[in-house]
């Protein structure tokens, strides 16, 4: 294919945050962005040339939407096999439909790094009452059961705490099919952000940190303070699974630290991820920016970390008080602010992040704590 250059449109299936800080990376570099989803005024759509607005199964709006642009990437990873394979009869689909296929479905995924030899959370498929007996039976408890499809989060997911609690939790989850999980008493959570282009080359952005609430992502830290030994195998990793996925695009690999420093794979993301929303402002190259690079085959950027970062996400919480402090939150002059244009702060709902910079990883995890912190001062205008 030949490179995609500045002044072309691309195409993002699906409109959150993640497609938005793409769209943004892309008009930055003189592209125009079209976007593809159910929903109106969306955060992609806000920053866009053009917001389609279509169910994803409208397969005549999918063509005629890859038809107008050069490249067809996406922010979502559900988007429907029969979406991309639509969209890449008028356009590449960068990453391919198939890695979406795979990702997308915790069967599925599994089973991928199982056959490529990667090292993955010990896990057994559930279809019947009967796999899941000998799953927990294998496996024991605590476990966690996963649905196959659709799970983000920590959604569709139950902890699975003595064999006589399996049936009611797996009903829990509507009884359908799943993945029970060994419970992995990790030390620590951290993931890489890679990139590949058609031709193999390969960049990512060292290991980054993570510290999760309630199952979603709360703190990411760059660089983490894992041994050297223990980010170069988390390296060596993530470059075999983009390979063995044939990725051209972004993808980011979570894995859990075991004491000792073993790694295990928790799950795979095939487009930019929120531990790698620091790269905006502290790499020389975002993942945003470098996702458009990859699928418009152009040269992959430095990943260069320009300083030591902490992000910290803000979800709808902190809206429950009324509107935040912004102003004593922009008052801290080595944070960033990242808001993404959604109008409904539900409990929860991933609504904005912020990016402290600092000459240590300590110091930037204090600053951006003490920003979000300030979201809560009370206002005081005088
Ligand atoms: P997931 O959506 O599967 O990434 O799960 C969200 C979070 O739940 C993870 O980042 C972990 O903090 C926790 N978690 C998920 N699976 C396991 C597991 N098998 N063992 C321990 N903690 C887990």
């Amino acid at each position: 294919m030949k490179p995609v250059l500045p002044g072309a449109a691309l195409g993002v299936l699906g409109s959150g945050q993640l497609g938005r800080m793409f769209a943004i990376a892309a008009r930055r570099m003189g592209y125009r962005v079209h976007t593809f989803s159910p929903d109106a005024d969306t955060p992609t759509g806000q920053v866009s040339d053009i917001e389609v607005i279509a169910p994803y199964d409208d397969l005549d709006a999918v063509r005629r939407f890859a038809a107008g642009v050069s490249v067809v990437t996406f922010e979502f990873e559900n988007v429907p096999a029969p979406t991309a394979a639509a969209a890449a009869e008028y356009a590449p689909v960068r990453p391919r439909g198939e890695v979406l296929h795979i990702t997308q479905h915790r069967i599925r995924e599994k089973t991928f790094l199982a056959r490529a030899g990667l090292p993955h959370t010990p896990f057994r498929t559930v279809t019947t009452p009967g796999d899941l007996a000998r799953a927990v039976a294998d496996l024991g408890c605590p476990s966690i059961l996963k649905t196959a499809d659709f799970g983000y989060d920590g959604k569709g997911q139950v902890r699975v705490t003595s064999p006589d609690h399996a049936a009611s939790a797996w009903a829990s989850i509507g009884n359908v099919p799943a993945v029970l999980e060994a419970f992995i008493p990790f030390e620590c959570e951290v993931s890489i952000v890679a990139a590949r282009s058609a031709d193999g080359s390969y960049a990512d952005w060292g290991v980054i940190e993570n510290r999760h609430r309630n199952h979603i992502l709360d703190i990411s830290i760059a660089p983490s303070s894992v041994a050297p030994a223990v980010a170069e195998n988390a390296r060596e990793i993530a470059r075999a699974v983009l390979e063995a996925l044939d990725v051209v695009g972004v993808l980011c690999v979570e894995f859990f630290v075991e004491p000792g420093g073993r790694l295990l794979i928790n799950e795979l993301a095939p487009r930019p991820h929120n531990s790698g929303h620091l790269t905006f402002d502290a790499s020389v190259t975002s993942q945003f920016e470098q996702q458009l690079r990859a699928v418009c085959g152009l040269p992959l950027g430095s990943t260069e970390l320009l300083c030591p970062a902490a992000m910290a996400n803000l979800l709808g919480d902190v809206w429950e008080r009324g509107e935040p402090n912004w102003r004593a939150c922009v008052a801290h002059p080595q944070v960033k602010l990242h808001l993404y244009g959604k109008s409904e702060a539900r409990h929860g709902r991933k609504m904005g992040h912020l990016t402290a910079l600092a000459s240590d990883p300590s110091t930037a995890l204090e600053r951006v704590l003490a920003a979000r912190n300030a979201l809560a001062c009370p206002q005081n205008y005088t």
